[in-house]
């Protein structure tokens, strides 16, 4: 009998999302026989021999491949496979299988049944929990989607072991974003533990992932539809997306310059102390994530307006109250330019 056991079960909604500790094996043995498995080159490459005699369709790896001429071949590729209202489709990748599979999942024949085995640390933390699916559409990202929850989640962290360093780091920000607006404890015992060694080190244990993902699914739990809580996961966002797009530098590495602008705004707006926002940068840039950048005011303003998170001229801008307690504010975009030049 191969050694399985669930760490952590979570529910949003109908979903169910497990972390698990098993042998690569058994986690593929999850995925139910006849699915159509969704998956890109890399993890082909990694995992072939999980793969051979399943029916799958290889993207190539990558931000680009999210698309809709994406989905159009993904469509066409069910179609030459049969698929009908009663298949299964199962996202096997990072963030970006999962957005794409969840998408190609919920609008061919009106939504069919699908599922996500997660294998980025971003993919596990983040994007595979909350039942958000989409494409970008040229500079937009994430423009066209659905909401939409699979019906399982599997997450194995020995994918881990194949993820390059860079996309360890990446995923990191969001767990460092998940630890500042949710979880002060956690936040302060990674603190110390940086400081006692003087550097961080990666933890890729299941009970960290589980941790992380909680966080994540109790703010969704609480707000499925992004009316309100859901919104303080974009914490680091507003100015992350922009510097992400101006760039073209990776997602969480553009979050962690966007969390550190968020809190020096947090700090300017008196509502985060000194001593957090110094803990804050500490902590981004022993993990190896960058805190500053050189692009000018205007430059970053012109995209910002643009990003669809936009409401008018209002913005919800998440701040921080203090470590561990984030706080939507209400904005209006001249007003949040003149606060952040005052940080500069
Ligand atoms: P990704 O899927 O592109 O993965 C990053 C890279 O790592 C890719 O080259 C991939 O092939 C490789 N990879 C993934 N797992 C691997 C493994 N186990 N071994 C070897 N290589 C592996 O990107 P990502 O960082 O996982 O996710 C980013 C995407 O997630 C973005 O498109 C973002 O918009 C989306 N996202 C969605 C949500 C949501 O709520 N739906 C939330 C956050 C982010």
């Amino acid at each position: 009998m191969p050694y399985i056991m669930i760490v952590e079960k979570l529910t949003i909604k109908e979903s169910e999302i497990k972390i698990v500790e098993e042998a690569i094996s058994s986690t593929f043995e999850r995925i139910p026989k006849e699915s159509i498995i969704i998956t890109d080159d890399n993890l082909s490459q990694h995992y072939g021999k999980y793969l051979k005699d399943r029916q799958c369709i290889v993207l190539p790896n990558g931000e680009n491949t999210k698309n809709l001429n994406t989905i159009e071949l993904i469509f066409e590729q069910l179609i030459n496979y049969n698929a009908d209202r009663h298949s299964f489709i199962v996202g096997f990748g990072g963030g970006v299988i999962t957005d794409i599979s969840g998408f190609a999942a919920s609008t061919y024949m009106r939504g069919i049944r699908f599922g996500f085995i997660s294998t980025s640390l971003l993919g596990m933390i983040d994007a595979s929990i909350g039942g958000k699916n989409g494409v970008n559409h040229r500079m937009y990202k994430n423009i066209i989607g659905t909401f939409s929850q699979p019906e399982f989640v599997v997450t194995n962290p020995l994918f881990l072991d194949t993820l390059p360093e860079i996309e360890f780091i990446n995923g990191m920000a969001e767990a460092v974003k998940h630890l500042l607006i949710a979880d002060k404890e956690r936040f302060e015992e990674l603190y110390e533990k940086i400081k006692s060694q003087d550097q961080y080190r990666q933890d890729k244990s299941a009970s960290f992932i589980a941790k992380q993902a909680k966080i994540k699914a109790s703010v969704v739990n609480r707000d499925v539809k992004e009316s309100g809580e859901r919104k303080k996961l974009n914490f680091g966002h507003t100015f992350g997306h922009a510097i992400e797009k101006i760039s073209g530098i990776k997602h969480g590495y553009a979050v962690s310059i966007g969390m550190v602008i968020a809190a020096k705004v947090s700090l300017m707006l008196g509502m985060l102390q000194q001593e957090d926002f110094d803990k804050i940068t500490y902590v981004l840039d022993k993990i190896g994530l960058p805190t500053e950048h050189q692009i000018d005011t205007e430059t970053i303003f012109d995209t910002l307006i643009k990003d669809k998170k936009k409401q008018g001229s209002d913005i919800h801008f998440i701040g921080l109250e203090s470590i561990g307690s984030a706080k939507i504010l209400p904005m209006d975009i001249s007003e949040l330019k003149e606060i952040y030049r005052r940080t500069l």
